[in-house]
């Protein structure tokens, strides 16, 4: 998957599936998310179609906690891609990866967009999957001077500093002092990042907290930031680093300035000033995956990768 989906090429892909969504191009609901009744995980279904890049089907997308002390990824999952002419599957790609490499690609996408030019002190609060990636992406749209990362657990905050040749920081506020872009990346549920950490003009992408009971983002961070979102619909639903402002009436739902697929397709203005504090809230949404995963099945059918297999009425495989 990495190889057939390099970052470099899903950022300007993400970018321009969520502009053509922006202009009307393509749709998708709210995901639905099912929880196992012994609350150990949760599937996530999230169909999408989109025109241009072309992208039709639906992932399931899992997410279950212990999986890290199994050695396993958190998030697993599949892409199923339907024909959008027959309504037959086409093909079925490993979703772990995909979910991996688009979402740090939305992020670096809206950084190209919302970051000061001259932004390069990153801090990074996480240490998981997202934390890597979020590394490399962001190193792919602004030239990085100093990068900082902090994590729950000290020694992977450590081994991945170590690896990217990042720094680990001892506590999030000594990663987030002086960075010009910070990319929040936890499972945490309650905030780990506070608004007087933050210098004027940062840019924030808040990637973690996809379910309304959890946030990363302090009320103060969010009613000091133009906020933008993938998706509005979802925000509303799924987003607790805004519901929760919502619900203590320090915002309402006006405060999201746009949609950043309308910033990508020029349709609403992004950074206004240098001071300004930008935050994209990034929930993660359905035509990412199905245009990123059509962008991998063609790669694969002209490198001769995957592996073909009968289906039902087919005559061969
Ligand atoms: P990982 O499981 O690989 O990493 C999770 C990280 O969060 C680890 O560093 C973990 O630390 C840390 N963490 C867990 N609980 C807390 C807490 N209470 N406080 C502070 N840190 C904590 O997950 P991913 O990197 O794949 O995903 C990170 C987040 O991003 C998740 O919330 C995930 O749901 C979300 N996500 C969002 C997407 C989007 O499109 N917006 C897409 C994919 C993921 P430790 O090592 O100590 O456990």
């Amino acid at each position: 998957m990495r190889a057939l989906l390099p970052m470099r090429e899903c950022i300007d892909l993400v970018e321009s599936a969520l502009a053509s969504l922006a202009r009307g191009h393509g749709a998708m609901p709210v995901r639905s998310v099912f929880m196992k009744p012994d609350r150990s995980g949760i599937v996530g279904l999230m169909p999408g179609f989109l025109e241009e890049p072309r992208g039709f089907g639906l992932k399931a997308v899992t997410v279950f906690p212990r999986n890290a002390e199994r050695g396993l990824d958190t998030h697993q999952g599949a892409v199923l891609l339907i024909d959008a002419d027959t309504g037959r599957p086409e093909a079925v790609l490993e979703g772990g990866e995909i979910t991996a490499i688009r979402t740090a690609a939305a992020s670096a996408a809206a950084t190209r967009r919302l970051a000061r030019e001259d932004a390069g002190d990153l801090a990074i609060l996480g240490a998981g999957v997202q934390a890597r990636m979020h590394v490399d992406a962001i190193g792919r749209v602004r030239k990085l001077r100093r990068v900082r990362i902090h994590g729950r657990t000290p020694e992977s905050a450590r081994a991945l500093a170590k690896e990217t040749g990042a720094e680990a920081a001892p506590t999030a506020e000594d990663a987030v002092r002086g960075a010009d872009i910070v990319c929040t990346v936890t499972a945490a549920k309650e905030p780990i990042l506070r608004r007087e950490w933050l210098a004027p003009g940062t840019h924030v992408n808040a990637v973690g907290a996809c379910i309304p009971s959890a946030r990363e983002i302090d009320t103060a961070t969010i009613a000091a930031a133009s906020v933008f979102v993938d998706s509005r619909d979802a925000a509303m639903v799924e987003a607790g680093d805004l519901l929760f402002p919502m619900k203590e009436g320090a915002i309402d739902a006006s405060w999201i300035k746009a949609e950043i697929g309308a910033v990508f397709a020029g349709l609403a203005k992004g950074r206004a000033s240098l001071d300004e504090l930008t935050l994209y809230k990034s929930l993660g949404v359905a035509v990412e995956d199905v245009a990123a995963g059509t962008f991998v099945l063609e790669r694969a059918k002209r490198a001769g990768r995957g592996v073909r297999a009968p289906f039902s009425g087919d005559d061969e495989p």
